[in-house]
């Protein structure tokens, strides 16, 4: 039987627990479509690639120099080598060279018939006949030596890229070098994303007395962009009920995720749960890790037999960074068509105690370097305040206490999570 976020009830979960819930609860991944390569990056491949050439083409030279049919024996002291044609980049020499002979030939192109070694012209020595060139300390050239094989990167047939792969520059020039113009990928994923707070206030008014300035909304419109999903921006939601229910009910309609922040604790303006609860399920879990208490997950009911996955974060901003990377990211990975993503995760040494508890996961913004003798160290950015941002801007990585340990000690090895490509 798989967990269910509706049957959890109210027991304090440990972050695998969550991760094992929500991979349970996780959509299948959304509709392909077929674009450019040009418009591919950061897409994920909906097929696998395979290839239908030869990368390279042809076995070919990997230097500018000459072409040479390796002859039957091996000389002893001068080489002299007879020339008879020249095979630029782009063209192809359709006669055979006999054992000894050889081409003028430039890097990238084709080697005739018979050549199987190349020389590079800094070890050629023009002797002053026409069509005849000695090759200098012959004895360190080697038979095959500068030659690139036909398929030696990708053999016709083979599987280039997997399905599920993300497309980053190398993929993306990997998918042309086999031909390809255009390919398969998942379409782009639409998130809604909503602050709410009567006191949360858009950047550019002014600040009421009481007000805080919007941070959420744009940290979490940067996540989603960088993971490739159309943010759908509804703005800052106030402390009501009937306004929350209505405007979650309709975000849900246009996208594929609904994601807010704030108002999912037991406060008196905390409407985020009565609100799902009306248009759809909500769980509200507590979660054993700081920061990122409590993190509220569901569905909304959109049409008959058809939900949309809810993330209610917690308001505080780093709660908010911390709770997506470790949650939202995952599933919106495997919904997008990356199937076995997973942090990168690294061990380092402390370089200074660090404070947890044992039965929670602890996530301190970190910065970790590399020393001379290619160690790991990693002390933390300061105060790590769930309300501190700048903490996120101080950090290279997030340092992950697991659960089983009271404290860190300086020196001793403990988790780290560079950041990656959101952040
Ligand atoms: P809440 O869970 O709604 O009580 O929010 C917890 C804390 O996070 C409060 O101090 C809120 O003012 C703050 N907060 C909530 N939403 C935002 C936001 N979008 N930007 C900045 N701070 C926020
Ligand atoms: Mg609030």
């Amino acid at each position: 039987m798989t967990l269910s976020c509706f049957d959890l009830g109210e027991r304090m979960l440990s972050v695998d627990e969550t991760l094992e819930a929500l991979a349970a609860m996780t959509p299948p991944p959304v509709a392909t479509h077929r674009v450019s390569l040009a418009a591919a990056g950061n897409r994920i491949l909906a097929v696998d690639a395979v290839s239908p050439v030869n990368v390279p083409q042809n076995t070919n030279a990997a230097m500018d120099g000459i072409a040479l049919a390796w002859p039957d024996d091996a000389p002893a002291g001068d080489m002299l080598v007879d020339l008879v044609g020249d095979v630029l980049a782009g063209t192809r020499l359709t006669t055979s060279l006999a054992l000894g002979e050889a081409v003028r030939i430039t890097t990238g192109a084709p080697l005739p018939a018979g050549a199987d070694t190349v020389v590079m012209s800094e070890q050629l020595a023009d002797i002053g006949i026409p069509n005849r060139i000695r090759v200098e300390q012959p004895e360190r050239v080697r038979r095959g030596q500068n030659v690139r094989q036909a398929g030696e990167d990708i053999a016709c047939g083979q599987r280039a890229l997997g399905a599920g792969t993300r497309l980053r520059p190398q993929h993306l020039g990997l998918l042309a070098s086999l031909g390809h113009a255009e390919i398969e990928v998942f379409r782009p994923l639409r998130v809604a994303v909503f602050s709410t707070g009567d006191e949360v206030t858009a950047p550019g008014e002014s600040l009421p007395p009481a007000g805080i300035y919007d941070t959420n909304r744009f940290s979490l419109q940067g996540l989603l962009s960088r993971l490739g999903c159309e943010v759908i921006d509804l703005g800052i939601l106030h402390d009501d009920l009937d306004s929350m229910r209505v405007s979650l009910a309709a975000a849900a309609r246009e996208a594929d995720m609904v994601v807010t922040s704030g108002g999912v604790s037991v406060g008196q303006a905390d409407w985020v749960k009565p609100a799902l609860t009306a248009i759809g399920e909500l769980g509200l879990w507590r979660i054993a890790m700081r920061p990122g208490r409590p993190l509220a997950f569901g569905r909304i009911h959109q049409a008959e037999g058809v939900t949309v996955p809810f993330f209610g974060l917690p308001g505080n901003p780093v709660a908010v960074m911390v709770t997506f990377l470790q949650f939202v990211q995952p599933m919106l990975r495997r919904m997008q068509g990356e199937h076995d993503w997973q942090p990168l995760r690294l061990t380092a040494l402390a370089a200074e105690p660090l404070k947890s508890r044992e039965g929670r996961v602890d996530f301190h913004r970190g910065i970790y370097t590399g020393d001379d003798a290619g160690q790991l160290w990693v002390r933390t950015t300061g105060r790590q305040g769930s309300g501190i941002l700048s903490s996120m801007v101080a950090a290279n990585c997030l340092i992950e206490i697991g659960d089983g340990r009271a404290a860190v000690e300086a020196g001793t090895p403990v988790t780290i999570q560079p950041f990656g490509d959101l952040t």
